[in-house]
């Protein structure tokens, strides 16, 4: 058995299910057998058109499953051992890397790689880059289901929070309730925010939040979020938004909801509209407000799988609830055609080999 099955992109815009060898590692790598993986609004965008990629592409960058084959370099795992790994894999060599930028790693947004640089995940058999640095063992305590979280949507989202520095009582904005901003949501609850704000009209979406931490539930389409926001802080604001949507209008709202000296952290993906963002002078106060914004992309490495591990296993939250869909990896392209089309309710959909 040399052949395996992938979910590839052959054009911009189609998608299909085909056999590829099943690759060897390099020195460095290690082959992965899948067992299970998520599939992402970042695939959504990537057949979109979004990336510059190879036709034929693996799609997928959020999965895990048991060690097949080690790189000769590779020492500390076993074969068929539980692993997963990050979406972002970061060489942890280059000037990027050793400057903290992990996720820049080489030039700006290198260290997302699967797909954008090489075959991605959603196959039966994936390869793991400089994996001393990326794979990372799964405790058992850690089911696989709860695991593939780790790999891009806790990641995230708890950057977000991070990225909002925030201190024990902050009160904290998140714009946007789909998987990365409740995950952004429970990081801001970890974190020791007194308040949250989930702004978010999906009630499932709503419900999950409050699960997750959220305190107050702004629903905008009962009217302007940050007028609701500012009214349910006495005219204050937040120390701290969250942009988990991508969209403008949601940027402003970041911008005008914070206090002055508050933080924005953007973690939402903007590249689905051609028009820059805006930063509104008076909510910027002319420049001068002590206002700072923050972007990032998920940050990968072993040590930050083995530390959300480690909060799972802790037993204060579980990620499995975001999981609304469960497909085979047969039926991969209803799973994708689900999220592409946000059909039933679908927040993510878990794809099992
Ligand atoms: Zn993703
Ligand atoms: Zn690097």
């Amino acid at each position: 058995m040399s052949r395996m099955k992938a979910f590839v992109m052959p054009q911009v815009g189609s998608t299909a299910v085909v056999d590829k060898p099943i690759p060897e590692p390099g020195p460095n790598e290690v082959v992965v057998k899948t067992t299970h993986a998520l599939i992402c609004t970042s695939d959504v965008h990537t057949v979109g058109g979004t990336l510059p990629v190879e036709p034929g592409v693996t799609l997928g960058h959020e999965a895990l499953g048991t060690v097949h084959a080690l790189g000769s370099n590779v020492t500390g795992f076993a074969e068929g051992q539980r692993v997963a790994v990050n979406a972002v894999t970061p060489c942890f060599q280059c000037r990027y890397c050793q400057t903290g930028y992990t996720s820049q790693c080489g030039g700006p947004l290198g260290g997302y790689q699967y797909t954008a640089q090489r075959d991605g995940n959603m196959a039966e058999y994936f390869v793991v880059p400089y994996a001393k640095g990326n794979l990372a063992p799964i405790p058992d305590v850690v089911s696989s289901e709860a695991a593939v979280y780790a790999c891009d949507m806790l990641s995230t989202g708890f950057m977000g929070a991070e990225h909002c520095e925030l201190r024990i009582g902050d009160t904290v904005a998140v714009f946007a309730q789909g998987a990365v901003g409740l995950s952004a949501t429970l990081g801001a609850h970890l974190l020791g925010a007194s308040r949250i704000f989930a702004v978010e009209s999906i009630p499932e979406r709503q419900k999950l939040a409050e699960t997750f931490g959220a305190t107050d539930i702004i629903d905008f389409t009962a009217g302007d979020p940050v007028q609701q926001i500012l009214e349910a802080t006495g005219g204050e604001g937040v120390d701290a938004a969250i942009e988990a949507l991508g969209s403008p209008i949601t940027w402003e709202a970041c911008l005008r909801v914070i206090k002055a000296g508050g933080r924005v952290s953007n973690v939402g993906y903007h590249g689905e509209h051609p028009e820059p963002l805006q930063v509104p002078l008076d909510a910027f106060g002319l420049g001068m407000a002590d206002k700072t914004i923050r972007s990032g992309l998920c940050p990968g490495g072993n040590d930050r799988m083995q530390r959300i591990f480690a909060l799972i296993a802790s037993g204060r939250f579980d990620p499995t609830v975001m999981t609304t869909h469960t497909f085979a990896f047969d039926d991969v392209e209803t799973a994708f055609d689900y999220m592409a089309n946000k059909r039933d309710g679908v927040i993510k959909p878990l794809i099992t080999f």
